[in-house]
């Protein structure tokens, strides 16, 4: 059963957030005046156990998703998660394919767990680093984070064999943005895909504004004025990234740029929440409540039968609509979403 949206989309994307809690405190995401000390995460029993998740992702999986990226919060700390990835690693397409499993994580805790991720069936990494430059990445992380300790876990995501890497970088002007060429260079010499991601107005606590915004043309023209680079063509229906590959032959990047140039009209993408919320857009103002379906008592089949009719019932295009007014709703936090 592949149930199509109210705009002909199919899901072929799931993101699983594991977790709320991050030990970063990013000023673009979780500010720490807003989510300080004493700031109340999820009880225990409101997250999805590991045998929940799996449940949601089989019956996402027979939707017709052949991707799933873990994601958070940061996902790594939430703990046992090898436990989750053997699990979700053993599923596979109606037509018995291996699924695309990948995580993004802010790479802090890389050192400790990329081999054990690996070996329990995780297939690449994306990592979050917004700047080369300690003191930039530690004002934006929030936490005075160290680059050496995101760069140790790059490398031992790639020793572990997790491939290829991706590097997300939100780029937010008067604050990073010259840090796209350092960084651009940093990962065509070490071979990974750097993603330069417009900043968005997801959830309402981190008071963005469209000037805050370095829009994608200008980022392309901040690269490819150093390093020509081509248009490539996407690897599949709704990848998020615009993907350029430079002339030199020395890999490619990406840019995300669902603010001046959005992709709505090829979003696959379904997004469950650490608590069991289904969001069907990254800018939603309510989910579903998956969680009180798994709970219930539900058979499988009403289980999927729920699921199929959410997204049958999906018309969500915030990114073509947004506007000063929208940016304003009282948006799900991205945290707590799932990134
Ligand atoms: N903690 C993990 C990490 O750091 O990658 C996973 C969750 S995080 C919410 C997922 C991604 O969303 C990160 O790459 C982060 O930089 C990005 N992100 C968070 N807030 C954003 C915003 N307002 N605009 C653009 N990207 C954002």
């Amino acid at each position: 059963m592949q149930p199509l949206d109210r705009l002909g989309r199919p899901v072929r994307d799931l993101r699983i957030s594991v977790t709320d809690r991050c030990n970063f405190r990013c000023t673009y995401c979780m500010p720490k005046e807003v989510f300080g000390r004493d700031y109340e995460f999820l009880p225990r029993d409101q997250v999805l156990t590991f045998e929940e998740i799996e449940r949601v992702a089989r019956t996402f999986v027979a939707m017709g998703v052949e991707k799933l990226r873990i994601t958070g919060g940061e996902p790594l700390v939430r703990r046992d998660l090898p436990i989750l990835i053997k699990a979700l690693a053993a599923l596979r397409t109606p037509e018995d394919r291996t699924l695309d499993l990948t995580l993004t994580t802010n790479g802090a805790g890389l050192r400790a767990l990329a081999r054990p991720l690996a070996d329990a069936g995780l297939g690449r990494v994306t990592v979050s680093l917004d700047s080369l430059d300690d003191a930039v990445f530690g004002a934006m992380n929030g936490v005075d984070f160290p680059v050496s300790r995101v760069l140790d876990g790059i490398d031992a995501a790639k020793a572990a064999g997790l491939s290829p890497i991706k590097v997300n970088m939100v780029v937010r002007r008067g604050v990073n943005e010259s840090s796209v060429v350092a960084m651009a260079q940093w990962a065509r010499e070490i071979g990974v895909t750097l993603r330069l991601i417009e900043y968005m107005d997801v959830g309402h606590s981190n008071g963005w504004r469209l000037d805050d915004v370095v829009p994608a043309a200008d980022l392309l023209e901040a690269v490819t004025s150093v390093w020509p680079a081509d248009p490539a063509e996407p690897a599949y229906r709704g990848e998020v990234a615009g993907r350029y590959r430079y002339r030199d032959g020395a890999g490619e990047f990406g840019i995300i740029s669902s603010v001046t140039m959005p992709f709505c009209a090829d979003c696959t993408r379904a997004r469950l929440s650490a608590d069991g919320q289904l969001y069907t857009c990254l800018f939603a103002v309510t989910g579903h409540d998956l969680r009180a379906v798994l709970r219930d008592g539900s058979s499988d089949a009403d289980l999927l039968s729920f699921v199929a009719d959410v997204w049958r019932g999906r018309d969500d295009r915030y990114s073509e609509l947004r506007s000063a007014a929208t940016s304003t709703l009282p948006k799900i936090e991205m945290f707590a979403m799932g990134g």
